[in-house]
């Protein structure tokens, strides 16, 4: 189904809008100064770059429902944005230059930390780690980290539905989201702030917008669960001779560590190197360079450091006797452990500095990912000579970052023009066939819309246009993402 696009206005009516939603919003919430709006113009990876009528940046829930109701009368579209780190063009407008950009990040205020009821309550436009410091401060912790924590926020994050190092004990953003506003494309506010722990009066209509990627209202704030304050964390990193032990491994470290075990990530050789690179003062754990590495975090509200350490340690002693893993090192710190985390959050950027690749973020069953790598890289590499096919992340999730990188030589921006669709395209085939999902974490945006329409369930895609065209009829909420728009008449 595709969803009619926004109507072409006249001059005047652009003009009427403007002076209105100035006056809404005041100067500082508003503008239309092409160097103002540049720099959020284009995308984290600088794969997509639009334009837009203006930037609005309004401060309160107020000014979102009043500029969403103008832009419904006027029928301008909207394309929401947070932190703009998303990873799938989803926060950057077309090229058409009609629709505003709307900026959550000025309503940034944390209104309240609960450590009794293990509550916070954010503006949408909070950032990630702003949240994780207020939380610290309360001796709590806000249980979901990702690579991008400096810049995303809470309203991209449950747009995006993020996931990150924590999903597996933790679950994504929609485990942690108790409470939700948000503005619909009416300009009504939708109040689910209320966190009820039970409450069966129909629908749970705030498990519709979260992963809705700004397509079916704007988040304006969100009541989300902490935790109590981890009392003991330990972070170890391994060596591994192959993928197929990175899977016995988790296997074996669930059963050692219980509900301790938070995170489990794998990383190759190659990233390892790349990372090694690009950050000069980066060390790599262990002396000598394995084909693969796991990096295992365990977080305990209960145990201390200690207690976890020997646990862990016992785990990895008889993992290592058994001929699982080559060597490990558990961190002898906090410091050493961040500087184990800023390896493996290093990736994505140190991949990148390295050369063209087109990058995926798949899921398969988490059972299957091992043999789904083997079997996926080499078929890449033999369909496109030259290239390299390299996996990292979750493996603890099913889900890994799936690069295949550009012949040596390729030139950046040609080599995707040339080569980018039919690479993916080949990725997305298997992944579909192993049955997985062509996005685990960072959304369909604008560069997964016609994968997803070539490859997802006919009946799952009509529904999820049916539920847009009924709470966004003039499609007006960041159209052409996630779903296919009309041409524009
Ligand atoms: C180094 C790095 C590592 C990352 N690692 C991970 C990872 O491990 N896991 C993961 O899931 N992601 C990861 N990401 C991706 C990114 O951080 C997440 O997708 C995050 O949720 C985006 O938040 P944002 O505020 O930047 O959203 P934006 O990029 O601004 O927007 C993302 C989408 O959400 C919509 N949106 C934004 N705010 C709102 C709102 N208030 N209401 C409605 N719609 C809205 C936008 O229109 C867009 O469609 C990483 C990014 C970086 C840069």
């Amino acid at each position: 189904m595709n969803h009619p696009a926004p109507p072409l206005r006249s001059s005047a009516s652009t003009e009427a809008f403007l002076t209105n939603a100035c006056a809404l919003l005041g100067d500082r919430g508003l503008t239309t100064d092409p160097e103002r709006m540049d720099t959020w113009l284009t995308d984290w990876r600088g794969r997509y770059t639009g334009r837009a009528l203006a930037l609005a940046s309004p401060a309160s829930t107020a000014e979102v429902a009043g500029l969403v109701t103008l832009c419904a009368a006027h029928g301008i579209p909207i394309v929401p944005q947070g932190g703009n780190s998303g990873m799938a063009g989803g926060a950057t407008p077309d090229a058409s230059g009609t629709a505003i950009l709307l900026s959550l990040r000025r309503m940034n205020h944390i209104r309240s930390v609960d450590p009794a009821s293990g509550q916070a309550i954010c503006e949408a436009g909070v950032i990630l780690q702003s949240l994780h410091e207020a939380a610290d401060l309360a001796g709590m912790r806000f249980a979901l980290t990702l690579g991008g924590k400096g810049s995303a926020t809470i309203g991209g994050l449950i747009a995006t539905n993020a996931g990150g190092t924590q999903v597996l004990r933790h679950g994504t953003m929609r485990a942690q989201v108790l409470g939700l506003e948000a503005v619909l494309a009416s300009g009504e506010v939708l109040d689910l702030m209320t966190p009820l722990k039970k409450d069966n009066r129909g629908f749970d209509l705030k498990q519709v917008l979260i992963g809705s990627e700004g397509t079916l209202g704007i988040v304006t704030a969100a009541c989300l669960r902490l935790l109590p304050a981890p009392i003991g964390r330990v972070t170890a990193w391994v060596g591994l001779d192959g993928i197929l032990a990175a899977r016995a491994l988790l296997g074996q470290m669930e059963r050692a560590m219980g509900e301790a075990l938070e995170g489990f990530e794998v990383v190759p050789a190659h990233c390892l190197e790349s990372v090694l690179a690009h950050q000069p003062a980066a060390r790599a754990p262990l002396a000598r360079q394995y084909e693969w590495n796991a990096l295992i975090e365990c977080v305990s509200p209960n145990s201390d450091d200690a207690a976890l350490r020997d646990m862990l340690e016992t785990g990895l002693a008889a993992a290592l006797e058994q001929g699982l893993i080559a060597d490990a090192v558990i961190a002898a710190n906090d410091t050493q452990a961040e500087a184990f985390w800023a390896l493996r959050d290093g990736i994505s950027a140190a991949e990148r500095a390295r050369g063209p690749a087109m990058q995926h973020d798949i899921s398969v069953p988490v059972g299957k990912m091992p043999e789904f790598i083997l079997a996926a890289a080499p078929a890449l590499e033999e369909a496109f000579p030259g290239t390299r096919a390299v996996a990292f992340g979750h493996l603890g999730d099913g889900n890994v970052h799936f690069h295949v990188l550009a012949p040596a030589g390729a030139v950046r921006g040609a080599w995707e023009e040339a080569e980018g669709k039919a690479v993916s395209a080949r990725v997305y085939d298997l992944v579909t066939q192993w049955g997985g999902s062509i996005s685990a974490e960072h959304g369909i945006g604008q560069m997964k819309v016609d994968e997803l329409a070539r490859l997802h369930d006919p009946v799952a895609l009509a529904l999820m246009g049916r539920v847009k065209a009924a709470l966004d009829p003039q499609n007006l909420l960041n159209p052409g993402k996630l779903l296919h728009s009309e041409p524009r008449r």
